[in-house]
């Protein structure tokens, strides 16, 4: 690590992940998830965590290499065989109400070569396994958040120019530092004033309750319902408790829930998509009232197929985002391949769940009742990114009318 002041800045990174990201009250539950690569930033963060109060403080470590050596060498029966015990560690998580941090440093490409069959009978079947823990993030009842950190071939795939291994890896740490705002004075105060601005932006939007939003751009014309009483969300949420909590680190994006049966027109992607350990490219949809009823990929085709497939809200939408194409990620120019980072650089649907806090009362609904009001259910939710400079977006009022949102990708 040649990286000026790397220690300094990982420490101020681990302090703002613990009092902003998850925001750590006296008490409370941590636990953080991460590849055995980033032991360093996660005993920073463990640190700071029990210096503001936390009771516990839970590691759940991985590896990418062991888990590609479990999907390609594990014995068949075992792929989908999630014991009960990982069910109830979650449900107990729930219980304590533990804040989540996922520490995102993987390979993107981790699980090339392995049996894109079995990733996705194994997602599958740990979505189900864990859906307490997913129902609890989506709805916001429990802290979380997502942040980033270099790991060596994730590095290698973002800076390929790079020689040395030692660069690649600084270099992806410079851009994560500066993406979170760690070379401000005041890291935790330039993270309140971002959180101000688009949390602006969400209250205009949630004043217009458009019905609709019309999306065109090269490859795309696509228009999407949005259901009665949606709510945008910029950076900061809040927890059931009432405490707040950025879920990602960096975020560029306001957001809110479609209607999942008004979804029509065809949509194309503008970035790569590090799915499942595999990358997708020029991926191309055509949606019939709120369906996937068309999909290819340049590249990893059977891996979208796949996940179209996961169940029946896999092929409708669950978010729909914008972020500025003049945004700081989009400006730098890099292709992260990885979901945190590129959506933060452009315009992105997902496919699948939709959060139940991007509806009014939402959080206190079943299961049932979102899906009727629109909101999509799927174990699954997966990001695409779609905006480019050429995106146009209008946003339509209950009678018609058509007011610019977005035009060349920027806000109107
Ligand atoms: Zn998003
Ligand atoms: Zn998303």
């Amino acid at each position: 690590m040649t990286l000026s002041n790397f220690d300094k800045n990982l420490k101020k990174y681990a302090h703002l992940i613990a009092n902003v990201g998850i925001n750590v009250q006296e008490g409370h539950t941590v636990v953080i998830q991460a590849t055995v690569e980033q032991i360093q930033l996660a005993r920073l963060i463990t640190k700071e965590c029990y210096q503001a109060g936390a009771a516990e403080v839970i590691m759940q470590w991985s590896d990418d290499e062991i888990r590609k050596d479990f999907f390609l060498f594990a014995k068949e029966d075992r792929i989908a065989h999630i014991p009960e015990y990982k069910a109830d560690e979650a449900k107990e998580w729930v219980r304590l109400g533990a804040s989540r941090i996922s520490i995102v440093s993987s390979d993107p490409d981790a699980l090339a070569g392995t049996n894109s069959e079995r990733v996705a009978d194994y997602q599958a079947a740990i979505g189900k396994a864990l859906f307490p823990l997913r129902q609890a993030t989506q709805a916001n009842k429990i802290s979380w958040t997502v942040v980033g950190a270099a790991g060596e071939k994730w590095a290698a795939k973002v800076f390929p120019g790079l020689k040395t291994k030692e660069a690649q890896v600084d270099a992806l740490w410079d851009e994560i530092f500066k993406t979170t705002r760690i070379y401000e004075a005041d890291p935790i105060a330039a993270w309140n004033a971002h959180d101000e601005k688009l949390e602006t932006k969400a209250d205009e939007l949630n004043k217009e309750q458009f019905d609709a939003l019309h999306y065109s751009a090269p490859g795309t014309d696509l228009t999407i319902g949005l259901p009665a009483d949606h709510l945008w969300e910029g950076a900061g949420s809040f927890n059931s408790r009432g405490e707040k909590f950025m879920a990602n680190m960096p975020t560029e994006e306001v957001f809110t829930a479609p209607d999942r049966r008004r979804i029509n027109g065809i949509v194309s992607s503008t970035k790569p998509l590090s799915y499942g350990g595999t990358t997708l490219t020029g991926m191309h949809f055509t949606f019939k009232d709120g369906k996937v009823t068309d999909a290819s990929a340049e590249k990893g085709e059977a891996v979208l197929k796949k996940l179209l497939e996961t169940d029946e809200g896999a092929k409708s939408l669950g978010e729909v985002a914008l972020v500025p194409d003049p945004s700081p990620i989009s400006q730098s120019g890099i292709v992260f391949f990885n979901t945190l980072f590129d959506e933060n650089a452009s315009n992105h649907l997902a496919l699948g769940s939709a959060y139940a806090f991007n509806l009014e009362g939402g959080t206190e609904m079943t299961e049932e009742e979102l899906a009727l009001a629109g909101l999509n259910r799927s174990q699954t939710h997966v990001d695409f990114m779609i905006g480019s400079k050429e995106m146009n977006i209008d946003g339509i009022r209950k009678d018609g009318t058509r007011i610019p949102v977005f035009r060349n990708g920027d806000w109107a």
